[in-house]
């Protein structure tokens, strides 16, 4: 059966760093919802142009563009063992759309690690995050610098800072989480998958405590 594990936690709580640590540990193909909108802005696709406003905004994309979005991925070859989900579901309508098309898959939500970070660190960590041109690789200025100013370890492409890490839209965006994608930590509590790992530790202990908690939810 094809294992699901989807991280949930606020902006900058380290999602995208860590999925990039444990997809390979984890032998699971890592989707991001945010990295698939801006590949689609980079193409300027329909779907990257309908987009882009809310992402600037620091809104979230209406339910029904990004369920059909994740459907179509999730249904592709790479993800018959199933998946690891960064940034989706963010919302209760998201969750159950969810569940409904992993029923298809004859899979379901298996583990939803909880990164969680107290609000005060997370606008530090966005305004100093900067993200690689080619494959979204993730670093901070002064707690995950690069080797070399301004390129990527990984493909040695550019990196760039996010038009929505700006301050102003980071605060608009950690009110949009606790809003819209917070009452999800309760929902996956209930469902008995939701397990908790405390996001402020160092990246590497993080990532020990991630794969041991998600180890123990698919044994
Ligand atoms: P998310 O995907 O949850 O929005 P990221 O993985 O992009 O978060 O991390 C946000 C920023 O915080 C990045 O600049 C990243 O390098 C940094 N970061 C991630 N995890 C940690 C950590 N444990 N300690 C300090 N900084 C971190
Ligand atoms: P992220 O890369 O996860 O920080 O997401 C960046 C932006 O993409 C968010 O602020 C939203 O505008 C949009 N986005 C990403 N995932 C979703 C989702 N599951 N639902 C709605 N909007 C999303």
């Amino acid at each position: 059966m094809p294992v699901y594990v989807v991280l949930v936690g606020p902006p900058g709580a380290g999602k995208g760093t860590q999925a990039q640590a444990i997809s390979a540990k984890l032998g699971l193909p890592h989707i991001s919802s945010g990295d698939i909108f801006r590949e689609n802005l980079k193409l300027q696709t329909e779907l990257g142009q309908q987009a882009a406003a809310y992402m600037n905004r620091g809104e979230l994309v209406p339910d029904d563009l990004t369920i059909a979005m994740i459907q179509e991925r999730l249904s592709r070859p790479d993800c018959a063992p199933g998946a690891l989900l960064d940034g989706f579901p963010r919302t209760p309508a998201q969750a159950e759309a969810l569940n409904e098309m992993l029923g298809k898959f004859n899979g379901s939500v298996n583990a939803v690690p909880y990164i969680n970070v107290p609000e005060a660190v997370l606008v530090e960590r966005l305004t100093g995050r900067w993200t690689c041109r080619a494959a979204g690789h993730v670093y901070h200025e002064k707690f995950n610098p690069p080797q070399a100013l301004g390129v990527c370890d990984v493909d040695g492409s550019e990196l760039y800072q996010r038009e929505d890490d700006k301050a102003e839209t980071v605060t608009r965006r950690i009110r949009v989480y606790l809003e819209q994608t917070a009452p999800l930590i309760a929902y996956y509590q209930a469902a008995g998958v939701l397990m908790e790992v405390d996001g402020t530790q160092p990246i590497e202990q993080v990532t020990v405590d991630l794969l041991a908690a998600i180890a123990k939810a698919t044994e």
